[in-house]
Parts: C-alpha cells; sequence; structure tokens
C-alpha cells in the first residue's frame, strides 16, 4: 500500500460531518470507512519506516537503536488497529481509551531515544536517571536506545521475581538474566550511569515536549486517560443514544471521533519518531504523505514540524 492508495476524499469526510447534529446512517458508513483508510494509512507508514520493505523487519539483537525502536514499534501498530477495530463498534468504542493511552507511553520512550531529556528537566536528580540529550557528550540515539532496552530488561527481570515461580516458563530467568547482563555491559561502555529508562520517565518526557511547545495535547491526554488505565473514572462511559441516557451505552458518534482523532495523532507521531530516528532523511516525505492523506487536519509534529 502506498501513499497514492488513500483517498483524501473519504478521509476527510468525518470532520466535515462531526458539524451535524443528526448522526444518520450514511455518516456511520462513511465513519466506518475512513477508519478502514486509516488502517491503509498505518500499513503505509509501516512501510516507510521499514525502508519499504513489506513484512517483518529483522535486525542484530543488539543493534540499536533499531531494535529498541522496534521492541516499541510492534506492540503499538497492535494497540493502533485494534483501538481501530474497537472505535468502528459503538458498543466496545470506549475501550480504545486504553490504546490511546499505551500509544503515549510508547510515544514517550521513542521520544527520549530520537531527542534526550536533559537534566535540567528534572527537579532533583536522583543516581541511576538516565539522562542526557545531544548537548552530552556521547549521548546519542544509539545510547538512548540502550537507556530503553537496559530498563525494559530489568522491568522483566524485576516482575518475573515478583510471581510464582510455577508461572514463569523455563528458561525464562536466566534468559532475561542473560539479556540484562549484555545489557548493562553495552550501556556502561557507552558511558552512561544509569540504570535503564522506566515508566516513571513518561510523564516527564511528555511535560517536556509540552514546554518546547511540541505536541502540548500528548501530556494532557496522558493525563487525562491515566484514570482510565487505573480504573479510577467513575464518571465515564455515559450515552444517550439509544435515547434513553446510560451509562455503559453504546458510544456516542462524537466521543468515537475523537477517539479515532486521539489514536490518529498519537500513532501517527509515534510512526513519525520511528522514521526520525531510524530514517531521518524521510521525515518531509512521511509528514506529507500522512498530511496529504488526512486533509481538513492540521498535525501537529514531535519534532516541532508543523
Ligand atoms: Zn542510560
Amino acid at each position: 500500500m502506498t501513499a497514492e492508495d488513500i483517498r483524501p476524499e473519504r478521509l476527510s469526510r468525518p470532520a466535515a460531518a462531526s458539524a451535524d447534529s443528526a448522526y444518520k446512517a450514511h455518516d456511520e458508513a462513511n465513519f466506518r470507512r475512513y477508519l478502514e483508510d486509516l488502517k491503509g494509512l498505518a500499513l503505509a507508514a509501516e512501510e516507510v519506516i521499514a525502508g519499504g520493505q513489506k513484512g517483518s523487519f529483522s535486525a542484530g539483537k543488539f543493534d540499536f537503536p533499531v531494535n529498541a525502536v522496534w521492541d516499541l514499534k510492534t506492540p503499538s501498530t497492535l494497540h493502533f488497529m485494534a483501538g481501530i477495530e474497537l472505535v468502528s463498534d459503538p458498543r466496545y468504542a470506549h475501550a480504545a481509551d486504553l490504546m490511546v493511552r499505551a500509544l503515549l507511553e510508547a510515544l514517550a520512550h521513542l521520544c527520549w531515544i530520537w531527542f534526550g531529556e536533559p537534566a535540567t528537566n528534572r527537579v532533583q536528580v536522583k543516581p541511576g536517571m538516565c539522562l542526557g540529550d545531544e548537548g552530552v557528550g556521547g549521548c546519542t540515539a544509539e545510547r538512548r536506545a540502550v537507556c530503553l532496552a537496559l530498563g525494559m530488561a530489568r522491568v522483566f527481570s524485576d516482575n518475573i521475581a515478583k510471581v510464582d515461580a510455577n508461572l514463569v516458563p523455563e528458561g525464562t530467568s536466566a534468559a532475561v538474566q542473560e539479556r540484562l547482563d549484555r545489557l548493562t555491559e553495552i550501556h556502561k561502555k557507552l558511558g552512561c550511569t544509569g540504570t535503564g529508562r522506566t515508566w516513571q520517565d513518561v510523564r516527564p518526557m511528555l511535560a517536556l515536549l509540552k514546554k518546547q511547545g511540541r505536541i502540548p495535547w500528548a501530556h494532557d491526554l496522558w493525563v487525562a486517560e491515566s484514570g482510565v488505565a487505573h480504573g479510577l473514572i467513575p464518571d465515564q462511559y455515559w450515552s444517550s443514544v439509544t435515547g434513553v441516557t446510560m451509562k455503559g451505552g453504546p458510544a456516542e458518534p462524537e466521543a468515537r471521533k475523537l477517539l479515532a482523532q486521539w489514536l490518529v495523532k498519537t500513532y501517527f507521531n509515534f510512526a513519525y519518531c520511528c522514521v526520525g530516528i531510524l530514517r531521518p532523511a524521510e521525515t518531509k516525505r512521511f509528514r506529507e504523505m500522512v498530511s496529504g492523506a488526512l486533509t481538513g487536519w492540521t498535525l501537529q509534529w514531535a519534532d516541532g514540524e508543523k
């Protein structure tokens, strides 16, 4: 699939339709076609990230930054596609909030790899934190990707240690330990004194982008989705779509459109960061491809490009 396969007039229709107060059957059909087109656009984006290759993408086990980018990209593409599927069914659309949240977390990690995070972004710098950007000698995208991979391996190792040993498939602990040891060695050799990036680094990274005026909505959306992810949003899921205001009813069309927008803004920025890290010469073409397909929208990009 190429960008030319995406018909812009179809992608632009939901934005125009949202001004209508009455939501009709043809609006629903248009919306579902729009969602299908978004999946096509995601496939076109994937091809750019993979350097024109279709299907799977292989790299050495310790080839960075590729390895860390791909470890984030694989689940994120699934989350985006699953989010689109959920939004297409009013009964389950609200569950896409969780997909948005997962995409935002992955986006923050990718932004760390691409741009870094200076120590000045933190009120208190604690030992073990992986911080720095291009202004710090040796703090390259390769090193920052290792910081992330190390953090991932450490969390995996810690989680295994917390559960009943019978639940962990044989050989897993040894394999994870081996990976942790190898990454610790590479990380040290690259000159970072931290212990790996973690989930705790997500909010500061998004807050930094917001401070810099780059995709400022990402931080706020992440905060808004936090309650949902933690099961702490009681005033959610009201709907009058059936004529009776009820909790847990089919999602309102406007709510579904909003969820689709959040998925688009987050995922295509995520994909853009993959391109920025792995294929910097392709960023402009990528922006044009996505913006061209999403007529009527102004997407902001993680590197500040318009
Ligand atoms: Zn580090």
